[in-house]
């Protein structure tokens, strides 16, 4: 009885403990199932209220040059005006007296200073991101040039390429890639490398820089529009060979551009854009050093100099009784070039069967 009555309660031990296990086990099972769902319906949530839309691109604007305002008509919205074009054409364009008082245009606006916020606005006190409406429903956009990319922003060599190099022909029309208002048009002796220079701070926020100019059609303090011809492609300042070299910064500090437009097609990639504190550095603030620039372009023409010379060298094959001079003669060349192009000096020995450098 007495064994019996423990047996009982042996058995009810032994199936109550692995129960109990088990129902923990599958409550913390259904709490995790639980807390996924809500995580999800978080998520879900999050996204409702925030629609993480596919970037829509924008197509560049056309602008025909040459084409002359010749009157304005209210268009039911103040904020947006009729211009009607002396070739019959008409488009709807930006009231500027809307946004010519907006702190965008008069905080740290300085038509002589390249970077006038610098010690004005630090990283550090940068929002962790911030939500540039590139384009507002006029789409409004224009490429600057469209061309595939020489050199790309960011390190090169040991310092940063604040822009992107577009390789162009001298002469070629630039644009103004957003509206807005030119804060910079400085010649060469003033930009310290960038050459002829425009500097435009757009209605969005941001700026846009547009180096090695060979014209500035553009002056300080003139609004221009999206598409507007601001000035021609050249090789001016710090350059070796015409491009642009351009840059887009944000409170002065320059992220990459090709965040924002595709080059090669001439398409800003999207309509809104949101702008990473991560994107920016330490050193995003301070001007192009364009050394490096044309170091780069020195390396590369020595690098070609070097692969074209390889590739037109001639060999000779040493056989008995030739001298350098010999050879020197024979190929019309001297003794000092041969102990150049070979690394030998005069007294070397000439080895019967191996190859020498003659060209
Ligand atoms: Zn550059």
């Amino acid at each position: 009885m007495k064994l019996r009555y423990l047996f009982t309660a042996l058995l009810f031990t032994g199936a109550a403990a692995p129960l109990q296990a088990q129902s923990i086990d599958h409550m913390r099972k259904l709490l995790q199932e639980i807390q996924q769902e809500i995580d999800c319906l978080e998520k879900e949530q999050a996204e409702t209220l925030k629609p993480q839309k596919e970037p829509q691109p924008v197509e560049s604007t056309e602008y025909v040059d040459g084409v002359i305002a010749v009157d304005t008509l209210p268009s039911g919205n103040d904020a947006v005006m009729i211009v009607l074009f002396n070739d019959n054409t008409w488009k709807y364009l930006r009231n500027r007296d809307y946004v010519k008082d907006s702190e965008i245009y008069t905080r740290c606006w300085d038509t002589t200073k390249l970077f006038p916020y610098r010690d004005v606005v630090k990283l550090a006190d940068l929002p962790r991101s911030v939500d540039i409406e590139l384009v507002d429903s006029l789409k409004c956009y224009h490429y600057p040039y469209k061309a595939a990319i020489r050199s790309k922003f960011g390190m090169r060599r040991r310092r940063k390429h604040q822009g992107v190099d577009l390789p162009l022909k001298t002469g070629d029309p630039i644009y103004a890639t957003f509206n807005g208002k030119v804060r910079i048009s400085i010649p060469s002796s003033k930009s310290g490398g960038y050459g002829n220079l425009i500097v435009i701070r757009h209605d969005n926020g941001l700026e846009t820089f547009y180096g090695h100019l060979s014209e500035r059609i553009v002056h300080a303090d003139e609004w221009v529009e999206a598409g507007q011809i601001i000035g021609y492609g050249g090789s001016t300042g710090r350059s070796t060979g015409p491009h642009l070299h351009f840059e887009t910064r944000y409170c002065g500090q320059s992220f990459d551009p090709e965040r924002l437009i595709d080059f090669q097609s001439g398409n800003l990639r999207r309509e809104t854009f949101l702008l990473k504190k991560s994107y920016l550095d330490i050193h995003s603030s301070a001007s192009q050093d364009f050394e490096d620039e044309e170091a780069e372009a020195n390396d590369e023409k020595r690098a070609e100099e070097a692969r074209k010379a390889l590739a037109s060298a001639q060999y000779h094959r040493i056989r008995s009784g030739d001298t350098l001079g010999g050879i020197a003669v024979r190929y019309g060349t001297t003794v000092s070039r041969l102990c150049q192009l070979n690394g030998i000096s005069r007294t070397t020995t000439l080895r019967i069967g191996r190859s020498l450098r003659v060209r």
